[in-house]
């Protein structure tokens, strides 16, 4: 059974003062998740988890995680800018981009932060812009189809990120002639993965191939970054990976290739940092019988897209009646006009009434950062539920001041100026 972790007297005690819609996150398992992360790598020295900022871009997120041992991976000037406003900077950041401009790369060299190169063409251009710094990270994509016991798992053939094997080789020997002294290697090569066999595996081969590389170019490699992808059960009949078992897998293939150790490994997970410890309350509005049994809410796909564009599964819970049967089936939609504003179809659940509210699970992850505002809907508020019970505004809610910001200069929009 997958419970909220709201009940709804905390639910209505935060609607009492902050309207729904809102993102509601749970302090405590936040921090219990990512104590049994570092619990699990314990057996690395220097093991670090850089959360990835595009996933939940909070700052009161991002200094809890920090609090706990965690720096950032950031892929956007404004994402770097959000680091360097929390004070973080050198070994807290990881900029792992594409395509990336020349400010990008000088803000991420100014911060100190480790700098991932996702192609050979940048080393010109970063040498150009930003200079090179003496420690760098390559992404590696080895095309062909990343498959785990003939499933295939993800088509690094067709993805836009990394470089070929033989460029690898090529970008270590330029950047050693520059002057590189250190190196790390990442890649990313499945997303939202369950299962505990997709980080040793794409362990192994980072690994392996940062012996070759070392062997070949007689260079040296501190750190290995295995990226973020590993998934949260989000149905019912789904099961929570083990981290733990992950780890002793890396562990594994660690030893098996550096029996000597001394190389850190880093990850970059975002998801399984946050998707669970996140939930959008939703107040139930309207109900309309036509073909089907509508159940109308009041936050939109605008709030969280997943299940508008991925058709993603959503569990969710009518707060109050955890214990009813679920006798009826709906469409939960939001307000757009879109037809796939939908946050679930034909979903069984407990007769719902006018007034009712939703928790929407697992929507700490890829939920509010992918808001947007379509049809003019403004984003809503984030709230921080602590251990206690009390809860405090991490963000508030967006104004129509917000909306019209960028009209200011024109005097029909100058009443909105902030
Ligand atoms: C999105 C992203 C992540 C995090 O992915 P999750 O699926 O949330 O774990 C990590 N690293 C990079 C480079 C990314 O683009």
């Amino acid at each position: 059974m997958k419970e909220s972790f709201l009940t709804l007297e905390t639910a209505q005690k935060i609607a009492s003062v902050f309207p729904t819609p809102f993102y509601v996150y749970d302090e405590k398992g936040i921090i219990e998740n990512a104590k049994e992360l570092y619990k699990a790598f314990s057996w690395n020295r220097g093991f670090k988890e850089f959360f990835a900022i595009k996933a939940t871009p909070n700052p009161y997120i991002i200094k809890l995680l920090h609090s706990l041992g965690c720096g950032v991976d950031c892929s956007s000037y404004t994402e770097l800018l959000m680091a360097k406003e929390l004070g973080l900077s050198g070994e807290d950041i990881m900029f792992s981009s594409n395509e990336t401009t020349a400010e990008e790369y000088m803000l991420a060299n100014d911060l100190g932060a480790f700098i991932n190169l996702d192609d050979i063409t940048h080393i010109e251009f970063l040498k150009r812009q930003a200079g090179i710094p003496e420690r760098i990270c390559l992404r590696y994509n080895p095309g062909g189809n990343f498959t785990l016991d003939n499933r295939i798992m993800g088509k690094p053939a067709d993805a836009k990120y990394g470089m070929t094997r033989l460029q690898l080789s090529e970008a270590v020997k330029i950047l050693r002639d520059e002057g590189v002294k250190e190196f790390g290697l990442h890649a990313f090569l499945a997303s939202n993965v369950l299962g505990n066999e997709y980080y040793p595996a794409l362990a192994r081969l980072l690994f392996e191939t940062v012996r070759e590389l070392e062997d070949e170019e007689g260079v040296h490699f501190d750190f290995i970054n295995l990226s973020g992808g590993i998934s949260v059960p989000y149905k019912q009949d789904q099961e929570k990976v083990n981290i733990s078992k992950i780890s002793q897998g890396v562990r594994k293939a660690y030893f098996d290739c550096f029996p000597r150790g001394g190389k850190r490994v880093f990850t970059e997970l975002g998801r399984y940092m946050l998707a669970p410890y996140g939930e959008l309350v939703t107040k139930v509005l309207h109900f309309k019988h036509i073909y089907k049994e509508y159940v109308g809410v009041d936050a939109s796909a605008a709030n969280l897209m997943r299940p508008a564009i991925y058709g993603a599964y959503h569990h969710i819970t009518v707060l109050g009646k955890e214990a009813e049967p679920c006798t009826n089936y709906y469409d939960v939609v939001g307000s757009l006009c879109e037809n796939c504003d939908k946050f679930a179809v034909d979903r069984p659940l407990p007769p719902v009434e006018i007034g009712d509210l939703l928790a929407i699970h697992d929507a700490g992850a890829h939920g509010y950062s992918m808001g947007y505002n379509y049809n003019g809907k403004l984003r809503c508020a984030e709230i921080l539920l602590h251990e206690n019970g009390s809860f405090s505004m991490i963000r508030r809610a967006e104004t129509p001041a917000d909306y019209f910001a960028t009209f200011s200069f024109m005097p029909e929009f100058s009443a909105y100026k902030q």
